[in-house]
């Protein structure tokens, strides 16, 4: 890779292009066709967070699985710094390394049988982030370190059961930075954890993403922190985008009957200035 490539790579961007996906349902001897995912266009841009709201069975996860490359698109295009993202070989390996994903369940998303440490050792060598036993025990103590794993030896050790919900979901995006990832697929990563809890995890994520300069998709059904956590908002309507623009403008002024809709069955906006402020003691707390 050239320096141009490299520059080209860090400033490139996520794009999805008229993403479709079609699922066959069956019921009884027949077969139809259900459309989950209709045309959704967006871009990710590193540094910045691009929030994906709609009620359950909107289509988010599709969305999110197909750029995950967990499901295939119908039609549509997935670009990663221009170019068509490949479906094999050295190329999705590489895509793969660029655009990871944190998924809902903390519980689901570990192997029991392995310790804390494996689970970020694989990543790290299969990406060849480090080599020898000693750089490799390093950068995981580093990782750990980043995402308020403390103590980073003591925590390798242990297996998933051995963590509380909010401890698995640091891991698994512990796991999602170990190969160097440029964009982060977050589906409803908070939703499964208590609720006292979640902002602690929520600034995590803001905090690597402006030190990382990634560009981070997250995915909710909370318009609060949707607002709060990014620069623009996607509202996701029965596999289409209804609405979407700067995330203020949305949540303030929204323009689509189902936005509306959404906001009115939302806690209170009232509530919007006392979640800044417990983001501010989190904050606060967080890098104490
Ligand atoms: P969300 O994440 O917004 O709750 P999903 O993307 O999970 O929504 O689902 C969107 C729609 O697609 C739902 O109606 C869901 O039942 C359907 N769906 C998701 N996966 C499949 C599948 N593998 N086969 C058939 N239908 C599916
Ligand atoms: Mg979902």
């Amino acid at each position: 890779m050239t320096d141009t490539d490299q520059r080209a790579r860090r400033t490139g961007s996520l794009e999805v292009k008229d993403l479709v996906k079609d699922f066959r349902v069956r019921s009884g001897m027949r077969s139809s066709k259900f459309r989950a995912v209709d045309h959704v266009s967006f871009t990710l841009e590193p540094g910045k967070t691009v929030a994906l709201v709609g009620e359950s069975g909107s289509g988010k996860s599709t969305v999110a699985r197909m750029i995950a490359k967990l499901e295939k698109p119908t039609s549509g295009e997935i670009l990663l710094d221009g170019e068509p993202s490949a479906a094999r070989g050295v190329a999705l390996m590489r895509y793969r390394n660029d655009v990871q994903m944190v998924f809902q369940d903390p519980f689901a998303s570990l192997n029991p049988f392995h310790t804390v440490g494996h689970h970020l050792e694989r990543p790290i060598k299969i990406h060849h982030r480090a080599s020898g036993r000693d750089a490799v025990e390093a950068e995981i103590e580093r990782l750990l370190e980043r995402v308020n794993l403390n103590p980073p030896r003591e925590m390798a050790d242990r297996r998933p059961h051995e963590l509380s919900g909010g401890q698995r979901q640091r891991v698994a995006s512990a796991r999602a930075l170990a190969p160097g990832a440029r964009f982060l697929i977050a589906d409803e990563p908070v939703s499964m954890l208590d609720v006292s809890i979640r902002l602690g995890l929520l600034n995590m994520f803001a905090r690597l993403q402006r030190e990382e300069n990634l560009g981070v998709l997250y995915i909710t059904h909370d318009l609060a922190t949707a607002r709060h956590f990014s620069d623009e908002i996607l509202v996701m309507y029965r596999g289409q985008v209804v609405e979407r623009g700067p995330s203020d403008r949305v949540i303030l002024d929204p323009q689509h009957a189902y936005t509306k809709t959404l906001l009115a069955a939302a806690p209170n906006p009232e509530n919007h200035g006392k979640l800044r402020e417990e983001v501010r003691a989190e904050l606060a707390r967080e890098n104490a």
